[in-house]
């Protein structure tokens, strides 16, 4: 290491690593058009072009790489979910998040610290013991831990906030974080590598559908043909399915985050209470970040609001009462496109050869590189669903076989 960093540091030429390709006209057509720039849609066109040599593809991004929810998620990482559909996926993801900083030579800054949910009423224990068992049976390192053993993993932790005591927890050994924009980066830079076009600035205005299949879009820098579409928009999704004609079940709601001046290190699992609408982490640059539930009324909207600071950091404060001397830094939103079921839906729909990666909610980053490893598959296979998404398809809301993850989503992400 110092060797090579003595050669680099006196030589004059050395290779410069270039992030992405300079941009290029649009092509008039592409075998395949992936309309959203974030971690799904950039995770597919990498899996794509790695895994299964289709690298005629050009991801389109209205703006910049990342910019929509990607960048603005607080980046929990977990897999503790409640039903075996929803559980087997994610641990799926885990897995995969796991391996990604070798995968891209590229350091995505993957944290594993443990999250912890903590249940204030019998109830919540009754549904944590569940999602216990449901982890475990799945290979998930998820256990009941008692007032005790929570006092010994987060010592600062208020155990008797106001009304609402906490009686146990639901500890998630694998719960992580990871650099969301080095997510998209890795992903983003890989796909280019392989030969994917990533245009920013190129925003889907319009899609073309012949006799039922889907066959150009029309974007704000011309119109591209294209043998199959990928959405993957996030808080667009029910827009851009409008303009395929296909009802969705979706509403969006603006979700919101903030963040504190730094401190030492005092916090290492994440910790989150869906009965206080609320939860805290401490990133590795000792900021202190919250978050919570969705805006309560729907709207495409970033904008933040005193509302929810107030609240959110009421409840921050009973949980680390410390806190209420902390220095806020930023706050901001996100736009997010919630299913009935707080699941995603992900698929085929009923345009042929345009697949869905659409209502990933307030829970999506943890799922970015089983998201894109599966939709890559589905495309590569011209429309073959793989097993690990079927329950997810869109038909589940007119069949009545919804997968519900409610409980487990809530406040933790
Ligand atoms: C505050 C907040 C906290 C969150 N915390 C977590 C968390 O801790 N863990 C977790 O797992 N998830 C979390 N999420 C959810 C997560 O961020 C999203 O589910 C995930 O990022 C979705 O990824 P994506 O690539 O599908 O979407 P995005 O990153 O939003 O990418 C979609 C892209 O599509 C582009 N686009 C839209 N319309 C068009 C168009 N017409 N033409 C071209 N491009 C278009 C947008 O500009 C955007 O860049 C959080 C979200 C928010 C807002």
């Amino acid at each position: 290491m110092p060797f090579n960093l003595l050669k680099y540091g006196l030589s004059s030429e050395y290779p410069v690593d270039v992030d992405l390709p300079a941009p290029k006209e649009l092509k008039p057509a592409y075998d395949v058009v992936i309309i959203g720039g974030g971690g799904h849609g950039l995770a597919t066109a990498y899996y794509l072009s790695r895994y299964h040599g289709i690298n005629n593809i050009a991801v389109l991004e209205k703006s910049y790489l990342g910019g929509g929810n990607t960048a603005r998620n607080t980046a929990v990482i977990r897999s503790n979910y409640l039903t075996s559909e929803g559980v087997k996926f994610y641990a799926e993801s885990v897995k995969m998040f796991q391996g990604l900083s070798n995968e891209f030579d590229f350091n995505i800054m993957y944290s594993e610290r443990g999250q912890l949910t903590l249940a204030h009423t019998d109830a919540t224990v009754r549904a944590f013991r569940q999602r216990a068992e449901v982890n475990k049976h799945f290979g998930g390192r998820t256990e009941m831990i008692d007032r005790q053993q929570i006092r010994e993993l987060v010592p600062t932790l208020n155990l008797d906030p106001g009304h609402l005591p906490v009686l146990a927890g639901l500890w998630h050994l694998d719960g992580a974080t990871a650099r969301h924009d080095a997510v998209a980066w890795g992903y983003a830079k890989q796909a280019a590598k392989r030969g994917v076009e990533i245009h920013q600035l190129t925003e889907v205005q319009e899609l073309v559908i012949e006799n039922g299949t889907i066959s150009a879009v029309k974007t704000n820098r011309g119109t591209v043909r294209c043998g199959c579409v990928v959405q993957a928009v996030a808080g667009m999704s029910s827009q851009m399915m409008k303009k395929a004609g296909i009802r969705s079940p979706i509403q969006t709601f603006p979700l919101q985050a903030m963040v504190t001046q730094p401190f030492k290190p005092f916090l290492d699992p994440l910790v989150s209470s869906s009965a206080l609408h609320c939860y805290v982490q401490q990133t590795g640059r000792g900021e202190v970040v919250f978050g919570g539930g969705s805006d309560p009324y729907p709207l495409f909207n970033t904008r933040s609001t005193l509302d929810l600071k107030e609240s959110l950091l009421a409840h921050a404060i009973e949980m680390f009462p410390f806190l209420a001397n902390a220095k806020l830094m930023r706050q901001w939103a996100g736009i997010t496109d919630m299913t009935p079921d707080y699941s995603p839906i992900m698929g085929l729909s009923p345009v042929k050869n345009y697949y869905l990666d659409a209502g990933w909610g307030t829970w999506g980053f943890k799922s970015t590189p089983i998201c894109g490893k599966t939709m890559a598959e589905l495309v590569a296979s011209g429309g073959k669903v793989p097993d690990l998404i079927k329950p997810f398809g869109l038909e589940r809301f007119s069949t009545f076989a919804q997968v519900n993850e409610m409980g487990a989503t809530a406040a933790s992400h």
